[in-house]
């Protein structure tokens, strides 16, 4: 569905004070509340320590414990249709699965509000955001402080909505948020010019966004940050490259600026980091990812599009892409990239092989956003399945976790040991990319 037109009514911005601060006003016109609570004290961290729900007919109420007022801001996204609720930088004292909501049973109405994640979006900025089953309004978005002294409720509640009034309200949400987003930039800025080559590596997910979650609440976006921190400190072990983290903590980081911290930094090489999830419990092993323009098969369709939708986990309304420019220079140099990417995705799957640890079919292609800077070889590894039960044991393990590290980094060193043995200028990095500043 097109969402290109924005609506220049904007959102409607209301100040819902919390009782103890005066006047209260509830407004909700279009479906849309924008809702604020007055902040009295917001230099203390906040922290939820408790969350009950109540889902009913059309209706769902989330009551969230909070050691202290915070300022709250609620809107929805569609596509897929969602309620994000901006908070403070928020310390999340509950276990995330309480967010994996009982599916309706037979017969029963779909419940509003499918399931509901929270953790940090970006520095100083927290996020609880709710999938909805059925078109939503925002009934009440507030802090309100409870009677016994500083302790506070924060609530939300949903009421079902009609689907052009739910999409009316997202469009006027979406052009409101773009307004506001700042660029981030930050990480790049900190690489310098230096001879070894650099490796970016990416662990997927973080923050707000769990990416696949295993039994036993096992979480992709913790596995992965530390095989991601384990490659990084055995590739600084080795002293021959230099390495630069996307993230370094449970924090959100957009697909889109996941690729600019390797352009902007000119990595020569981008690994991202995953672990996948199916309903089907057999299938087990690493698989190695390039980009291309069509899939190399429906598997590798479907990892892409799971992959791809990491922003919209987080709240985000759309992912940015690079855009494609229509140049011979930028195609030849992205033609380069995609063949050196795959160079080192059969190098690095040959680890894995070796080991017992691979997919029967581990070298597939999709497209990948991620993995489409135009002049940064770039390959996305899903280490394995959380839905297998050995693979599950193995990405539980410290042990596992520090040999898989070991092997990514074997297959980068080996990787830049021929590159530099062959010893002919990297084409795709240093020449043709310098005539992409203005791609950039
Ligand atoms: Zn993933």
């Amino acid at each position: 569905m097109g969402l290109g037109c924005l609506l220049t009514s904007g959102l409607i911005g209301l100040a819902l004070a919390a009782p103890l601060f005066g006047a209260v006003a509830h407004a909700q016109g279009n479906g849309l509340v924008g809702a604020r609570a007055a902040a009295r004290d917001i230099s203390a961290g906040v922290a939820v320590t408790g969350a009950t729900v109540q889902r009913s007919g059309g209706t769902a109420k989330f009551l969230f414990d909070l050691n202290r007022i915070a300022q709250v801001e609620a809107y929805v996204l569609a596509d897929p249709d969602r309620v994000v609720v901006e908070l403070p930088e928020t310390s999340f004292l509950i276990d995330p699965a309480i967010g994996r909501l009982a599916p309706a049973g037979r017969g029963e109405p779909a419940p509003l509000v499918s399931s509901f994640r929270f953790g940090q979006f970006a520095k100083g900025r927290s996020r609880i955001v709710f999938d909805l089953a059925e078109p939503a309004r925002i009934v009440k978005a507030t802090a309100e402080a409870t009677e016994s002294g500083g302790a506070a409720h924060l609530v939300i509640e949903l009421a079902q909505t009609p689907a052009d009034s739910f999409r009316a309200a997202a469009r006027a949400a979406r052009a409101a948020q773009f307004q506001k987003a700042p660029a981030r930039e930050e990480a790049a800025a900190e690489a310098q010019p230096q001879t070894k080559p650099l490796i970016v590596i990416d662990a997927g997910h973080g923050g707000v966004d769990m990416g696949a979650v295993g039994a036993k609440s096992i979480y992709e976006k913790d596995i992965v940050l530390d095989v991601a921190r384990r490659l990084a400190a055995k590739l600084a072990a080795g002293g021959k490259t230099r390495t630069l983290l996307t993230r370094t903590g449970d924090e959100f980081i957009p697909l889109g600026d996941r690729v600019k911290v390797a352009r902007k930094a000119g990595a020569q090489l981008f690994v991202s980091i995953h672990a996948d999830m199916l309903n089907e419990t057999s299938v087990h092993g690493a698989t190695v990812y390039t980009v291309s323009d069509r899939a190399s098969d429906a598997e590798a369709a479907r990892v892409a599009a799971k992959e791809n939708d990491a922003d919209k986990a987080g709240g985000m309304a759309d992912s940015e892409e690079i855009g494609d420019v229509n140049d011979i220079l930028f195609d030849l140099t992205r033609r380069e990239t995609r063949a050196i990417g795959h160079q080192f995705a059969m190098s690095l799957i040959d680890f894995w092989k070796a080991a017992g640890d691979s997919n029967k079919n581990p070298v597939r292609s999709a497209g990948f956003v991620v993995l489409k800077a135009p002049d940064v070889p770039s390959v996305l590894l899903e280490l394995g399945y959380l839905s297998n039960d050995r693979d599950l044991a193995k990405l539980n393990s410290e042990d596992w976790r520090q040999t898989a590290a070991e092997r990514i980094a074997q297959a980068v060193e080996r990787y830049f040991n021929r590159r530099s043995a062959a010893s002919e200028p990297s084409a795709a990095t240093a020449g043709l990319g310098a005539g992409l500043a203005s791609a950039r």
